[in-house]
């Protein structure tokens, strides 16, 4: 099947392995997000959250399992990848913007290769989403004049701009000063609001807390527990949970 269903999981993991060499770095993964849910995945580093999220757009290949994005297996050979790439927004904790580019270019080139947009409407499409990230008054300015949690609100709206069905987010306030968190944290718990699928790797606790469906944890490649963040937060049934907890609430 190669057409999005949209009665499926937006995005299910069934039983992926993956290997660097020698190194299984996931050892069995069953995972799943519903459409509207936001999912956020915590662990200790090392235990395979960057891995698992970037095999759900293949940009890392699963050495064994399935990935559904939309219902659509997205390793299986007829697949159009591009297609499927384009409706799932990615957000790491590098902000990638062109430097050489100002932030409306940043937007809209995206917008005109993959979406095939003209300029004028790609450039609406950017202004919209900047103004959702309260950036409507930077357009013209240049990567290196914004700070870092501005710029990471860019790479939000160039992801919204692509009219994405689900975001993922891989620590992306890993690499702000703590001041900045904030602000980018907003523009997320907006767009949960908004009821926007999103999977979210994180180390903020509080947004996991407040903002999240279900956490997730992983430790060593496989999901220990999930369930309801008061539940894994405030009452974790796993030792391996408890003590990466202890260490970072
Ligand atoms: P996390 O995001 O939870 O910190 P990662 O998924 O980044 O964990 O990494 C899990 C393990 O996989 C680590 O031991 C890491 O060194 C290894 N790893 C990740 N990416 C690669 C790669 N491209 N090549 C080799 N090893 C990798
Ligand atoms: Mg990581």
């Amino acid at each position: 099947m190669s057409v999005p269903n949209t009665n499926a999981p937006a995005i299910e993991v069934r039983n992926l392995h993956k290997s660097f060499g020698s190194n299984e770095v996931l050892k069995g993964i069953d995972f799943h997000v519903d459409q509207g849910e936001v999912v956020c995945v915590i662990g200790p580093s090392g235990s395979g959250k960057s891995t698992l999220l970037r095999c759900v757009n293949r940009l890392e290949e699963p050495t064994s399992g399935t990935v559904l994005v939309e219902g659509v297996d997205i390793t299986h050979p007829d697949t159009d990848l591009d297609k499927v790439r384009t409706r799932i927004g990615m957000v790491f904790q590098q902000f990638n913007l062109f430097p050489h580019l100002n932030v409306l270019r940043n937007l809209t080139l995206a917008q005109r290769r993959a979406k095939k947009r003209g300029q004028e409407e790609a450039s609406k499409v950017a202004l919209k989403n900047l103004a959702k990230v309260g950036l409507e008054d930077r357009a013209t300015a240049f990567p290196a004049q914004l700070s870092g949690g501005q710029q990471q609100r860019v790479a939000i709206a160039r992801a919204l701009s692509m009219d994405p069905d689900m975001m993922l987010f891989d620590e992306p306030t890993s690499a702000l000063d703590p001041e900045l968190v904030g602000d980018v944290l907003a523009v997320m718990r907006q767009l949960a609001e908004e009821g926007m699928t999103m999977m979210v790797v994180t180390h903020e606790m509080g947004f996991a807390r407040e903002v999240g469906d279900r956490v997730v944890f992983m430790d060593g490649g496989v999901v220990v527990e999930q369930g309801r963040p008061e539940d894994v937060l405030g009452n974790p049934q796993h030792e391996r949970t408890r003590a990466f907890l202890s260490k970072v609430l």
